[in-house]
């Protein structure tokens, strides 16, 4: 069933800035405002959404931000875009919820990797399902580790024939080579609520591309 329905669902300011922050690096501020304005978001007081953990960016402008990126640089590019910035993002979250998470200490960075990959897949998404209205569940299967959101904002209240999250997919690709020390992973949303499946999903190879 598509949880689509409900616009009341939201995000931290402190991820929505992320995210904007993210999207400031591959566009460059003007680029940035383009999509803010295209977007006929309200816009924050200082320019980004305040770095705080109140409950005030919604899902809905999210999924806004996303179609204003494929009507200025085209279906194709804006997934590029939003992919990119998804990338980008990861770097400013890891530097706010790093320590949180434990994904620095030791304990964690010294795991084989095939603990390390599903281990930090249940962190990150203990960490949305915690602060955020975002759900995920994470199932591991022998080829691949699924990364099922089950309550996704970057699509929120959209419809497609084709899935619409890339920016969810540029995160857990960049977390991936962050966890890994620099691999890359075959990544692939392979469900999307927008098209009518129970959830997005991202499928993640366990094995490295070498
Ligand atoms: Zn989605």
């Amino acid at each position: 069933m598509s949880t689509n329905a409900n616009p009341a669902y939201h995000l931290p300011n402190k991820m929505g800035r992320i995210i904007i922050l993210g999207m400031e690096e591959i566009l460059g501020t003007n680029g940035l405002n383009a999509v803010l304005n295209m977007s006929g978001l309200p816009g924050w007081s200082e320019g980004y959404p305040p770095d705080d953990m109140h409950m005030d960016f919604p899902f809905d402008e999210l999924s806004k931000l996303q179609v204003a990126l494929e009507k200025l640089y085209g279906p194709r590019g804006g997934h590029g875009v939003a992919l990119r910035s998804g990338r980008a993002g990861f770097k400013f979250g890891l530097r706010e919820f790093g320590e949180q998470l434990g994904v620095n200490e030791a304990g964690f960075r010294l795991l084989p990797m095939s603990e390390k990959l599903p281990q930090g897949a249940e962190l990150f998404a203990d960490l949305f399902n915690q602060f955020s209205d975002q759900r995920v569940r994470v199932e591991q299967s022998e080829a691949h580790i699924l990364w099922h959101i089950e309550r996704c904002p970057v699509c929120w209240g959209r419809q497609s024939q084709e899935p619409l999250c890339h920016l969810a997919v540029g995160l857990v690709q960049e977390a991936l080579y962050w966890v890994s020390g620099g691999k890359f992973f075959i990544v692939e949303e392979t469900a999307c609520i927008a098209r009518g499946d129970p959830a997005c999903t991202i499928a993640i190879d366990r094995q490295p591309l070498d």
